[in-house]
């Protein structure tokens, strides 16, 4: 008989696993709907996947999301200045570098395994409208335009600069979310979030102002 890979070892401990995922947290989607939250309820904290299946999976989505970036990078278009605007106030050392690819749908991993593993983790999901890997953004047709979506992309993608390449964000991204005790969104999805959405509040209170005071003037 052959031997079970760790892939199948992995997936018999992640299949009792969906009953305590569906009883233990509430899926909402985020504001921007760009990723899926998953706020935990109070139960205690257990990982989503177990260590084993984890560490097999996480050369495979490196390899994935390599592939990915230099579809994109080939493929997409560089951002408009406006958008450069934005890079930068997020941090985004290399601009030119970055290309924007507008898609129907985002893709998921063809390896069955991982893709099971990403929808198990929220990670990319049907209803995801965006997705930052390296110098590569993702973004949904029905969402181009979505200035706030694009934001929390570039901040992903200052995120990976300032971590030392694709490799070290994906290792650094995927294991932030695996062990994350507090909010299963992990602190670097957090920061992607509250940023874009502060300088989308920012910059609209101006708007506002600015407004009143001319009406007023
Ligand atoms: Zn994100």
């Amino acid at each position: 008989m052959a031997r079970r890979s760790p892939a199948t070892a992995g997936r018999r401990r992640l299949i009792p696993d969906i009953g305590f995922l569906f009883n233990s947290y509430v899926f909402l989607r985020s504001v921007h709907g760009s990723c899926s939250l998953l706020a935990r309820q109070h139960r205690p904290f257990r990982p989503v996947i177990d260590q084993e299946t984890f560490q097999y999976l996480l050369p495979l989505a490196c390899q994935w999301a390599k592939t990915q970036e230099e579809f994109v990078l080939a493929r997409g278009v560089p951002l408009r200045p406006g958008q450069i605007v934005d890079a930068r106030r997020v941090g985004v050392q290399d601009c030119s570098r970055v290309k924007v690819l507008v898609v129907d749908r985002i893709p998921l991993p063809d390896n069955k395994e991982l893709a099971e593993a990403a929808r198990y983790t929220q990670i990319i999901t049907a209803a995801c409208r965006g997705v930052a890997i390296g110098h590569a953004i993702i973004i949904r047709a029905d969402s181009w335009g979505d200035r706030e979506l694009l934001l929390h992309q570039l901040v992903h993608v200052a995120q990976c600069e300032q971590t030392g390449g694709l490799e070290h964000w994906i290792q650094r991204y995927l294991n932030d979310r695996h062990n994350c005790t507090k909010f299963t969104i992990g602190c670097l999805e957090e920061e992607a979030r509250g940023l874009a959405r502060e300088i989308c509040a920012a910059d609209q209170l101006k708007k506002l102002e600015s407004g009143s005071h001319s009406r007023f003037s």
